[in-house]
């Protein structure tokens, strides 16, 4: 039994390491054979074989809209036949920028004056942190336990043994000194921020930390704890670094710190990074910040940071058309639908008696095999995960694309509409069902 994904991954296996470009995509924590996806429309994706599945992956989060939304692919067309990179300013770069600065607001409070364009999510975090450093002039920086932000050096790092202790590499290659230079926390945990804040607090730079954590699984922030990092950090003189990479113009307008701010919990982060639905698709992230932090970067501060693709114009435009697009009826409509599903996984994972709980941060959800919501990463890892193999397995066998590891959040867009949903709702039971019967 041999379809042409099979020998794609065969194939891919010769020439790409493990058959793909990113880990996750290899299907390692479900095993079977990746789809090798040939198209996308709206909320489906079709595979090299020709098999159509409704997207709950949604390219982990960029498509907002559904993907290639007609206005948004002609955009990029447009741009596209005037030149596909120039490695000069454009006039697009500006709308852009003043896009994101106009929609983080709060009130009259706007965190983002100015606004750096880059390629990628890992580009911005590490922006970010280097230029934390050199507004502090101090080198420690603050991360959460199983909180992703790229795959920059410092950033893979694992936490030593006990609270407060320097970092361990998260990875071969890293090397410890660099990881040395990271404190790894527990999230959640004010006794541990308070604690690495009285221990290293004078040499700390900046805490960074995800708006509401989704690369462990769904795991929101208790309430104020937000509020208590920023609090926290400026109390020593450090930055908060927000990686809205994520959660940025996907749970709200103005991102979960639009959020938070409307529910009353009042903070400003110094440096916000956006990547994911701000590239509508194309490689295009961004950080922010008040005019004070951000002219510290190159050509006005002495904080070094280019890039050959930054700003290319391609990507602007298709951030741009997808901002634009991105109304309050977008947001009503992935809200809905994300409530709608989420509830329907909560009802069918209940009726065939499994344990587990299922986590909510804005539009943002995904699923727990444990009796609760995780507050930290060692909740989220001590769930029973080998239940969501064949879960996962069964929503693909009726044509559900979800995304292949228990640690990710499921993504819905604005063009999942009547019937995917009631698809989608249509599967579940079954997929319960495999879940339920699942053994280590
Ligand atoms: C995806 C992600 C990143 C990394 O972005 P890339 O574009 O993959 O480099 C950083 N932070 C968070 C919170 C993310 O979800």
């Amino acid at each position: 039994m041999s379809d042409r994904n099979e020998t794609l991954f065969d194939t891919a296996r010769a020439v790409i390491p493990g058959g793909v470009n990113s880990p996750v995509r290899a299907y390692g924590s479900v095993g079977g054979t990746p789809r090798f996806l040939a198209s996308a429309n709206g909320a489906r994706v079709t595979d090299a074989a020709g098999a159509e599945y409704i997207d709950l992956v949604a390219s982990w989060g960029p498509a907002l809209l559904g993907h290639a939304h007609p206005d948004v692919v002609r955009t990029v067309q447009d741009a596209a036949s005037r030149g596909l990179s120039f490695g000069a300013p454009t006039e697009g770069e500006v709308e852009l920028a003043q896009l994101i600065a106009e929609r983080v607001r709060h009130g009259d409070v706007r965190p983002v004056e100015r606004v750096r364009l880059v390629s990628t999510g890992t580009e911005a975090t590490m922006t970010a942190i280097r230029l934390a450093r050199g507004v502090t002039g101090r080198d420690l920086l603050v991360k959460f336990s199983g909180h992703y932000h790229g795959h920059s050096d410092g950033l893979l790092a694992a936490a030593g043994s006990g609270v407060a202790t320097l970092a361990l590499p998260g990875s071969a290659g890293v090397p410890a000194p660099i990881a040395a230079q990271t404190l790894v926390i527990d999230y959640n945990d004010p006794d541990a921020l308070a604690t690495v804040f009285a221990e290293h607090g004078e040499r700390i730079a900046a805490v960074i930390v995800e708006a509401a954590s989704a690369n462990m699984g769904v795991v929101p922030p208790l309430p104020g704890f937000n509020k208590l990092i920023a609090d926290t950090a400026h109390a020593h003189g450090a930055l908060m670094i927000f990686d809205e990479v994520l959660t940025g113009f996907r749970v709200h307008a103005a991102g979960f710190w639009g959020l938070q701010q409307q529910a009353g919990e009042q903070y400003e982060p110094d440096i916000i990074t956006f990547g994911k639905v701000v590239g509508g698709g194309m490689p295009l992230a961004a950080l922010g910040g008040r005019a004070a932090v951000m002219d510290m970067l190159a050509p006005v501060g002495p904080v070094y940071q280019a890039g050959t693709l930054s700003g290319n114009p391609l990507s602007v435009a298709a951030g741009i058309a997808t901002l634009r697009l991105a109304t309050p009826e977008v947001y009503a409509a992935v809200d809905a639908a994300a409530a709608r599903v989420a509830d329907a996984l909560d009802a069918a994972l209940t009726d065939a008696g499994v344990v587990h709980a299922v986590p909510r941060a804005g539009n943002l959800f995904g699923v727990v095999f444990a009796g609760s919501v995780p507050t930290t990463y060692a909740q989220a890892q001590a769930q029973e995960s080998f239940r969501y193999a064949p879960f996962f397995h069964a929503m693909r066998e009726q044509r559900i694309a979800l995304p292949p590891s228990v640690f990710e959040a499921w993504f819905l867009t604005a063009a999942h509409g009547e019937a995917e949903l009631a698809a989608i709702e249509a599967a579940l039971p079954a997929a319960a069902r495999a879940a339920a019967s699942a053994s280590v």
